[in-house]
Formats: C-alpha cells, sequence, structure tokens
C-alpha cells in the first residue's frame, strides 16, 4: 500500500530534460516510490489518491537565502519574545503555501531579539519544510557601525568582540553555508542614506583566512554576504565556498567562481548596497559554468536598480513574491536558449544542493525525497502567482491543497 499516488500529471521531473506528459507518481515513508507514463498499475493501492486532471508536477521550490524566522519577525511580524516563534513558524507556512518547500533560514543576532541559537533549530524541525538554517555575525552599515552575532543574540556592538570561540560555534551550528558572514557592510532594510557604510570592506585577509578555516576545521562550508570584485576575490581566495547575492561582479570573478567551483546564490530583488545581478548578467555567470541558484533574500524591499521586478519598492517582498522576484531571470535565460528544466533548477535543484549537499539531487525519481508541487502552469516561466500551484507535498504527504478553493 502507497501512501501517496498522484497521476494524470504533466510530470516535470528535472532529471535532465525528462518531462512525462501524462503520467503518474507513487510516494511513501516520504520518498518518491515510483513513477511511469500513462494511467497508473491497476494493481496500485494508496491510501491518498490525487487526480491532477492534467495539471504539471515539480520538484518542491527552494529559496536558499531567507531571513524568515530572525529579521522577519521583527519587521513584518512586529513579535518579540515568545511571539517571536509562533511568527518564524507562521512565516515558514506561508512559504510553504507559495509553494517552497525548504528555505535556507539565518541567525544572525539583533539587537533586541534574543532567541536562543538552538530554538530555531526546534521551530524548524516542527515544520514539514525541508529548511536549513545558517548561524552568522553581521556588520550594519550605519554611524557608527554595528556588529551582531547569532552566538550572542539580542546585543549589538560598535566594535569586533567575536572571538574564535564564536566563529566555532557558529560553524559548528550551521546546517548549510549562509551569510555566515558579511564582507561588505550592509544596509539590510534601511534606506541607503541611513547607512553610510554599506558597501564598505568588513575584513582584511589574514582575519578572513583565519575564520574560514575555522569553519573548515569544523567541516563546514562558509558562505558570505558580498558585493563587488575586492570581496568576491578575497573570499574566493581566502577558500569560501558560497557567495550570496555577489551584486556587481564582473565575468572575471565568474571565470574565478566556475574555476574554483565557488557557488554563486543571486538575490535579483535587493541585499546589497549595489544593484542586483541582472537577467542578462545571470546568464553570463550560467554560461561561464557558474554553480547558481536565485533567492529572494525575503523579506527585503526591491533595490530601485532592479528594473526587471515589478514589484511596489515600499513593500517588503516575501515569499508570496518569490515567483515574480525569479521569473524574469528565468524566463530570460529561456528566451536566450536554456532548456526550461534546466532553468528551473536554478529555485529548485541547485538551492537544494546548497541546503543538503549529502543529499542526491532532489529531482522526481524513485528513492528522492517527496517534495513536489502540482501546479496549473508552469511556475517562473508562465505563472508568477503562487494561486497557481494548487498542491504542495512534503516527505509524501500534502501539506497544502488550495485544490476546493478554486
Ligand atoms: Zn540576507
Amino acid at each position: 500500500m502507497e501512501e501517496l499516488l498522484i497521476h494524470n500529471v504533466e510530470i516535470w521531473t528535472l532529471d535532465d530534460a525528462r518531462v512525462i506528459d501524462r503520467g503518474w507518481l507513487t510516494a511513501g515513508g516520504g520518498k518518491i516510490t515510483n513513477l511511469g507514463q500513462g494511467s497508473p498499475p491497476p494493481d496500485i493501492e494508496a491510501k491518498t489518491i490525487v487526480d491532477g486532471q492534467g495539471r504539471l508536477l515539480l520538484p518542491g521550490l527552494v529559496d536558499c537565502h531567507t531571513h524568515l524566522m530572525e529579521y522577519a519577525t521583527a519587521e513584518i511580524n512586529h513579535t518579540q519574545g515568545k511571539a517571536q516563534e509562533m511568527a518564524a513558524a507562521a512565516n515558514l507556512l506561508l512559504a510553504l503555501q507559495s509553494g517552497i518547500v525548504a528555505t535556507g533560514e539565518h541567525h544572525l543576532g539583533h539587537p533586541v531579539l534574543d532567541m536562543p541559537m538552538e530554538k530555531y533549530k526546534e521551530i524548524l524541525k516542527a515544520t514539514p519544510l525541508a529548511s536549513a538554517i545558517a548561524y552568522g555575525c553581521c556588520w550594519l552599515g550605519f554611524e557608527p557601525k554595528v556588529l551582531t552575532s547569532a552566538t550572542r543574540p539580542g546585543a549589538a556592538f560598535t566594535e569586533d568582540v567575536l572571538t574564535d570561540e564564536d566563529y566555532l560555534l557558529m560553524a559548528e551550528a550551521s546546517e548549510f553555508p549562509g551569510e555566515n558572514l558579511f564582507l561588505n557592510y550592509t544596509c539590510a532594510n534601511a534606506p541607503l542614506d541611513a547607512a553610510p557604510h554599506a558597501g564598505g570592506v568588513t575584513y582584511d585577509r589574514e582575519k578572513l583566512s583565519h575564520i574560514v578555516d575555522l569553519f573548515h576545521g569544523k567541516g563546514k562550508a562558509v558562505g558570505a554576504h558580498i558585493e563587488g570584485d575586492a570581496s568576491a576575490r578575497l573570499f574566493i581566495e581566502a577558500g569560501g565556498d558560497v557567495i550570496h547575492h555577489g551584486h556587481h561582479l564582473t565575468p572575471e570573478i565568474g571565470e574565478l567562481m566556475a574555476e574554483k567551483g565557488v557557488s554563486l546564490v543571486l538575490t535579483p530583488v535587493a541585499g546589497t548596497s549595489k544593484r542586483p545581478t541582472s537577467p542578462e548578467e545571470t546568464l553570463a555567470f550560467y554560461r561561464q559554468g557558474v554553480f547558481l541558484a536565485l533567492a529572494s533574500d525575503a523579506y527585503i524591499y526591491p533595490h530601485p536598480e532592479a528594473q526587471w521586478i515589478s514589484l511596489a519598492q515600499d513593500r517588503l517582498a516575501g515569499p508570496a513574491e518569490y515567483l515574480r522576484i525569479v521569473g524574469s531571470t528565468l524566463r530570460y535565460l529561456v528566451e536566450k536558449g536554456v532548456d526550461s528544466s534546466e532553468a528551473l533548477k536554478l529555485i529548485t535543484v541547485n538551492p537544494r544542493r546548497l541546503l543538503r549537499p549529502g543529499e542526491e539531487a532532489a529531482v522526481l525519481k524513485p528513492g528522492r525525497p517527496a517534495d513536489m508541487i502540482m501546479c496549473n502552469k508552469l511556475p517562473a516561466l508562465v505563472t508568477e502567482d503562487p494561486a497557481d500551484i494548487v498542491l504542495v507535498v512534503t516527505q509524501g504527504h500534502i501539506q497544502v491543497d488550495k485544490r476546493a478553493a478554486i
């Protein structure tokens, strides 16, 4: 007896370019157990049976750079204390309802929020998402400059108070290489003129190499918030693993990333003091062979120069806007000849690999995670409306079903 059978669906496996135009898929024990073309074999029994009525089935969306559990709980939900825990779970629920089956969360410390490091993992574990969390420290480019750290939540420092012990704690607790370090001062969500130091370089070569070595010594890859070639080069030369944002990088750095196997998590909506990476620049990195993922950095205000994204600039964009954040870039890649399945990997298979490096690619194939979405139209490429994602399955179970509402 299978737990779940979905039939009468067009299956985008994302395993190469394989699309099964009318097929079926079964799941059990959290994994895909079988799939095929045409009608399911008559002897298959399942506890839950879904007739997809010709809709599309794809691996679930993965947003590998978000701040839903920490910063968003203050800025969107206005919570602290115990209520922060509720807000964190509520924001993850909104992601799931938007078709996002895994997020790359961040705990960077916060001047007010003092939820301890382990609590974030506890909340995540109680959800059906395949999210991972990165612990880090953050330099804010205000006057004076301010440092926060996951290891010292609920406090802000005007000088560097962190010791090796702090970095080792971050490394040990981190589940993926997110924004562990800020190589450039950030303006976070503040207007640029409120953060006069935004964009400035935070670490020298020696200090950065030392911190990267501390992470690697714990067997952990390290990621960093980066804008501009100088910081990217410093990070790559120090042995860093994943560049987040990477705004204003030249093709020269693209070549270096491809050569050294450094991954790039692009946030096309905003995230640094500089203009985000355009669809054209993204295509160039793709063609250079850089391992790419697209992320929202939710919640964040759209950058005024991100003209390829049609979102209100006075509203923080989050999980419900994910398809609009990534849509223009993915459509541009396809327009320029990139296969649709390959383009969709940038919001599914690739970011998931960054969150869960030990896992086999999360394509739709027997033995792989049963984390899927069923959609009216192809997400990002054809529709940017999360209402078109009508079914969200994680761990082989239906978690969100919008069909009755349509
Ligand atoms: Zn971020």
